[in-house]
């Protein structure tokens, strides 16, 4: 953050506020932790927040400090509509474009017309322009980790308390794969190391995250990689999931979280994708990953509706699933070179 950011903290906050803190569609731990972090360090001084999820959080996050207080718009859209009135601030936290909260963007556009200034803080690429501060840094592990450098910029460090701490760690912990990923940095073990200090405890949130697998979770992930195609020549390994294996295996939200990891896993694998049906929505979802220089977020943006970051993004598609993963086997020899390397 620049010192004319900060200012402009200092003055939002230089009176009590109504707050509100919204994640983006499909919460995840970054989403979750970066919300409560902040809402219980702006609550510590003073101010009254709301936080708002577009839809449910897997239940791997429902353990997490302050979750109580999430409302979920997707079913409670009367008390959220209510709450929006007296709304001063708002977070966008974790996403880089309205669209990316399903149908609160329509009730976020009019807050932002009305003059409610809006506050982004994000680590994804092409941040829309929609705030009077947009934190907004692409190097970063996590928007967790933002969290704890914006309230260390304006100088609320001492009100990280022990369940601050637990959120905005578990939010790096989701987002660096367990600190593994390249986006993970020196300074973010020293913000971690910072946290345990405070009183976050390490094995307890992994374990809290991790080990809380359902039988019927480790069945479906076989199936899943008993559907894994690999296709050497592009470096490339796919996963695919019906709704009918979904339902035989009694999915639910958070189920098929990390299951592409196996695929790109996979010695000279430098791309990986899962196809996830979804008859709800009408749609096939599209999660991406991939290792060094080869971008999934330009991948999906010019050819599944979505984006992200360079080695992790999302997207979806309206075709059915198996016109879906044709669409990607042609797409794919137009990859071939940025796809061969070591
Ligand atoms: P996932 O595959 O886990 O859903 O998403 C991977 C990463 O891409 C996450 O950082 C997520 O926030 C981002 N992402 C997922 N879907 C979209 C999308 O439709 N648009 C953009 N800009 N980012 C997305
Ligand atoms: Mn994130």
């Amino acid at each position: 953050m620049n010192e004319s950011q900060i200012q402009q903290i200092h003055s939002l906050f230089s009176e009590q506020k109504q707050v509100l803190i919204i994640g983006h569609r499909n919460p995840d731990g970054d989403a979750v932790g970066s919300s409560l972090a902040l809402s219980l360090t702006l609550e510590k001084l003073g101010h009254n927040t709301k936080v708002i999820m577009p839809n449910a959080l897997p239940k791997s996050l429902k353990w997490l400090p302050g979750c109580d207080r999430i409302l979920q718009y997707e079913i409670d859209k009367k008390a959220v509509d209510s709450i929006l009135e007296d709304i001063e601030v708002v977070f966008t936290l974790d996403f880089n474009s309205l669209s990316r909260v399903g149908e609160l963007q329509q009730p976020l556009e009019s807050l932002h017309k009305k003059g409610v200034p809006f506050v982004m803080i994000d680590h994804h690429q092409s941040p829309e322009d929609y705030a009077i501060v947009t934190y907004s840094d692409v190097q970063m592990s996590s928007t967790a980790q933002m969290i704890y450098h914006f309230i260390e910029s304006v100088g609320w460090l001492n009100q990280i308390d022990a369940s601050i701490a637990t959120c905005i760690y578990t939010g790096i912990l989701t987002d660096t794969g367990s600190f593994k990923y390249r986006s993970t940095t020196a300074t973010t073990h020293r913000v971690v190391a910072n946290l345990l200090e405070a009183g976050a405890v390490n094995w307890q949130i992994s374990n809290n995250i991790y080990d809380a697998n359902s039988e019927n979770r480790l069945k479906l992930l076989s199936t899943a990689l008993n559907n894994l195609v690999v296709l050497p020549t592009y470096h490339t390994a796919y996963i695919t999931l019906s709704q009918d294996e979904l339902d035989a295996h009694h999915f639910q939200k958070g189920d098929t979280e990390g299951f592409v990891n196996y695929a790109l896993s996979i010695e000279n694998i430098n791309l990986a994708v899962i196809f996830i049906e979804s008859k709800q929505e009408e749609i096939i979802k599209i999660s991406l990953r991939s290792k060094g220089d080869f971008s999934v977020n330009e991948m999906s943006r010019e050819h599944f509706n979505g984006g992200g970051h360079n080695n992790a993004a999302g997207g979806r598609s309206t075709l059915s699933l198996e016109q879906t993963v044709n669409y990607f086997r042609e797409i794919l020899d137009t990859y071939k070179n940025d796809l061969t390397y070591d």
